[in-house]
């Protein structure tokens, strides 16, 4: 039997693998209109027919006709096999792509996809049905109008316990299907939806296809406000942005993504003109995103919530992406407001202006925690502190620059924080951390436990 790559693995390289990025590698590609144009690489000419189209993720020759996806792409540029192609592209992207002899699983694939759909096709009905007026009216209240809605397939689930489980079943979905969608929770006393009298909202993969849900109670006693989709084959909370098929277009062209927190946040920007934002979904920004978005920009203008646990999660959040060569301004959302509650109180302008005035992730971090005016012990606390965040940054440049400002705004010499950083540095090397917790969504582990593992390996 010849080697394979799971199903579950092919999803994620399609998913993760951006076509511009991979063909602007091989070929010299220039933007007309959508798409762009260059010269083909599989027949000889002098003028471009050979067109790449972001929006589908699919390449033409409009001269000798060859097309297809990223993966066809790579085969036939390098000569390679379908599994061969996808192992290069994984590795491209940070997905360990290994072989197995068992049949692939592209029937339960497409299945899951349909369910989704499914279920996405009954919520935003639901919306809009007779029960779904007060919900309706609440988000018209909150400033959502009709297009946004439907543009995003905003739903309802109502308060029932088996509405979509029974849909599902008269589609003759197996219980695998309907155990691994995640969209059902299964008890003692059986199986039941997992999403009751919550406001629905699909996500997406940069496909476009649905691949989860984010729910929000109506119930305001409901202990969890936000319930997400589990992970599951198709969903991975650590790779998906929400809005990012909608958004990755307006994106390149104004040169820089804006991070909010919420889907609803997401929905008013969107709404309001603001279409280059893209929020996460239901957790904290990790390395994989910080890899995701630097396929489409250098540049992210975080817009947290303005209140402390916003304002601590977009310093994290901005150092992150030094790390990776990403430029981080910061935009401070006033009087603890959050994105959605700003643009519906005072429009879109006053919020454009704030992104264009992003302040750089050191200064914000210096400001919001008023360090220059910190007692000496706490003051040198904060000084280490952010050391060792720029000691992360591999590029040497950025982080020369940002040891400068350090110094001039701290008012402490440049070669001081050198120093304490390369000490810093001296001790992370006598203490190695296992490659299996350096995930940032991972909690690390003691050093103890450290010191155990190095001395077993
Ligand atoms: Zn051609």
């Amino acid at each position: 039997m010849m080697a394979r790559v799971s199903q579950e693995i092919i999803e994620r390289v399609r998913d993760a693998s951006d076509i511009l990025d991979v063909v602007s590698k091989y070929v010299d590609l220039k933007k007309r209109g959508q798409n762009y144009f260059g010269l083909c690489p599989f027949h000889n000419e002098k003028t471009p027919s050979f067109s790449v189209a972001p929006a589908k993720e699919i390449f033409h020759c409009f001269g000798c006709g060859t097309g297809g996806s990223t993966i066809d792409f790579i085969m036939e540029y390098e000569k390679i096999g379908f599994v061969e192609a996808v192992q290069r592209l994984g590795e491209q992207y940070g997905i360990e792509v290994q072989l197995t002899q068992a049949k692939g699983g592209k029937e339960l694939f497409s299945n899951l996809y349909k369910l989704h759909e499914m279920a996405m096709t009954l919520y935003h009905k639901n919306l809009f049905s007779e029960k779904g007026k007060s919900v309706l009216s609440y988000l018209s209240d909150r400033g959502l109008e009709k297009e946004i809605l439907e543009q995003f397939k905003i739903g309802l689930a109502h308060e029932t316990w088996n509405e979509l489980l029974t849909l599902a079943k008269k589609k003759k979905m197996s219980n695998e299907t309907l155990e691994k969608t995640g969209l059902f929770l299964k008890t003692e006393k059986g199986t039941f939806d997992r999403f009751r009298n919550r406001i629905m909202f699909p996500i997406f993969n940069t496909a476009g296809r649905v691949i989860a849900f984010g729910g929000r109670a109506l119930d305001p006693e409901d202990p969890a406000k936000y319930l997400n989709s589990p992970e599951t084959p198709l969903y991975r909370k650590r790779d998906i942005f929400y809005g990012l098929h909608s958004a990755r277009q307006p994106i390149r062209e104004h040169g820089y993504a804006i991070f909010v927190e919420g889907y609803m946040d997401f929905l008013q920007l969107f709404q309001a003109g603001i279409q280059n934002v893209i929020a996460l979904s239901g957790t904290a920004l990790t390395e994989r995103h910080a890899l995701q978005i630097r396929k489409f920009t250098h540049r992210v203008v975080l817009a947290y919530d303005g209140d402390s646990a916003g304002i601590d999660a977009s310093v994290r959040a901005g150092y992150l992406l030094l790390r990776f060569g990403i430029e981080p301004g910061i935009v401070q959302i006033p009087d603890g407001m959050d994105p959605d509650d700003w643009v519906r109180k005072s429009g879109a302008d006053e919020l454009k202006e704030a992104v264009d005035k992003a302040v750089p992730v050191l200064l914000f971090h210096i400001q919001t925690k008023d360090a220059k005016s910190l007692p000496s012990v706490q003051r040198s606390e904060f000084i280490k502190d952010v050391v060792s965040q720029i000691s992360g940054v591999s590029d040497g440049i950025i982080r020369d620059d940002l040891l400068k400002s350090l110094a001039q705004e701290m008012r402490v010499e440049e070669s001081d924080l050198l120093k304490n950083m390369n000490s810093q540095k001296q001790r992370n090397l006598k203490e190695p951390i296992p490659a299996s917790s350096r995930e940032s969504n991972e909690i690390p582990l003691t050093s103890k436990v450290q010191k155990a593992q190095v001395i077993l390996v």
